[in-house]
């Protein structure tokens, strides 16, 4: 079965680069007919595979496409597919450290491995989550018991209006409600206005709440923007509140010397939400949470029942269970570990110092084509812009930069999406795979450029 299913999966990936980068997801009608009861009897492996391979995966974005601009990309590194086999087949126990300890440990070297890629100190703890918008759930459940105790009601949150929606369904899951959610505007360059916020935080001390914490963006989805962040810290420090930061796309940049000035005050935020399913190239399912002070990580989550073996000591040993919300769980650890002992840091800087280097080269082809007009300049690796032409309404520039993605990604050979942002319609470029180079790049501008004389000449 096995030997079945590499082959598959080997023979998909060497595919990937004739796919088209986005595959035919208008399957509503597929979708009704797959229903159907569990089968009493069990079938053969291959006329499963069959199905799967030819029919179902291609039925959607293709993610790991070398082409796949779109949305913040993944990529899916494939080790990390052997390390989540080995783990799923030896199937240990790495919830608690006494049920595995040397796993465990490997886990925490992968997570201490974040924590000084990322300059935190030595007494930040981790946790590994299954994303990018749990990271920031437990963040704020951190800062919510450490500045609010049992006063959640009090409590005020603040972020930016282009903050990443999970900030405020994290919020809300952790008991902040939406009424104690700011979304404080954005300057022309789409980063949280520091003057609104200081404004914001003492309108609602004038009113007897308690503002608590900022979540800042390093990175936003909609135009890849970095919030003032070593100033968002001043104003945190000030004010004796938690600094979390959405870090989900852009943490990995501050891998690149070339990147730190961008993210400056990066390691001084109390939390750090960091995503290796996008910067690390990762399969989906690997987030990753930073906590400055481990003891508050580990404070909010901490639990014990008669059943479980002793606790390890706190300051030897790192538990999961005793940092994070699960107790049972898969072993997310090892798909980070393999990743970095086979490749090797330098690798995975590389890889982030060449996507930026694409970025710009890309920046700079597409700026010249005609009638585009750059809203946001690439700070990490994404950038977005819209296309204009004399007399052109707004809601006209908005139609024609819609079609210019949706024509550029029916091309086949890239897939770009767009976002709304100040009220405007953007189109969007997130160069972020592994496995995206120079070739995909020239296929990005070429089929711009082919879509844009498309629009002029049809409309
Ligand atoms: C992707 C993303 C998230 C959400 O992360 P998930 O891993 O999808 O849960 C949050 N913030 C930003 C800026 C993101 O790009």
């Amino acid at each position: 079965m096995a030997d079945a299913v590499v082959e598959r999966c080997v023979a998909h990936i060497a595919s990937l680069d004739r796919e088209p980068a986005c595959g035919d997801v208008d399957a509503a009608e597929l979708c009704r007919s797959m229903r159907e009861a569990a089968p009493e009897q069990g079938v053969p492996l291959e006329p499963l595979l069959d199905r799967l391979f030819t029919e179902w995966i291609p039925r959607s974005f293709t993610a790991p496409s070398p082409g796949y601009l779109a949305y913040i990309p993944g990529g899916g590194l494939y080790p990390a597919a052997l390390a989540d086999f080995i783990a799923d087949t030896t199937n240990r126990y790495t919830g608690v450290w006494q049920a595995a300890p040397a796993l465990v440990q490997l886990e925490a070297n992968a997570l201490d491995w974040l924590r000084d890629w990322m300059g935190f100190p030595p007494e930040a703890r981790g946790l590994f989550t299954t994303g990018g918008s749990m990271a920031t759930f437990n963040a704020i459940v951190c800062a919510r018991e450490r500045h609010l105790g049992a006063e959640i009601r009090r409590g005020v949150l603040y972020t930016s209006d282009q903050a990443h929606h999970s900030v405020l369904k994290s919020a809300k899951l952790a008991g902040v409600m939406p009424d104690r959610v700011r979304a404080i505007a954005s300057d022309d360059r789409f980063r949280m206005r520091l003057d609104r916020l200081e404004a914001a935080i003492a309108a609602d001390r004038r009113v007897g709440l308690t503002p608590f914490a900022v979540v800042s963006s390093a990175g936003t989805t909609n135009t890849g923007a970095v919030d003032p962040l070593d100033a968002i810290q001043d104003v945190c420090a000030r004010e004796a509140m938690w600094h979390h930061i959405d870090g989900a796309y852009g943490a990995f940049f501050y891998l690149s010397e070339d990147m730190r000035g961008t993210l400056r005050g990066l390691p001084r935020a109390d939390s750090l939400t960091l995503d290796p399913h996008k910067g690390m190239f990762l399969p989906y399912g690997t987030g990753a949470l930073l906590v400055r002070d481990g003891a508050a990580l580990r404070a909010a989550h901490e639990a014990t029942a008669d059943y479980l073996p002793a606790m390890p000591h706190p300051e030897d040993f790192y538990d999961p269970s005793q940092h994070g919300p699960e107790l049972s769980r898969g072993f997310p650890g090892l798909r980070v570990w393999l990743s970095v002992k086979l490749f090797g840091a330098a690798a995975f800087r590389a890889a982030i110092a060449e996507k930026r280097a694409l970025t710009l080269d890309a920046r700079r082809r597409i700026a010249a084509l005609p009638g585009i007009v750059i809203d946001a300049e690439p700070e990490l690796s994404l950038f977005a812009f819209h296309l204009t032409w004399p007399g052109a309404s707004r809601a006209e520039e908005d139609q024609a930069t819609r079609a210019l993605m949706e024509k550029t990604t029916q091309r086949g050979r890239v897939m770009v999406t767009g976002c709304t942002a100040h009220g405007r319609v953007l189109g969007r470029v997130c160069v972020l795979s592994f496995r995206t180079h120079q070739a995909q790049i020239d296929a990005l501008v070429d089929d711009l450029a082919a879509a844009i004389e498309d629009i002029r000449t049809h409309g």
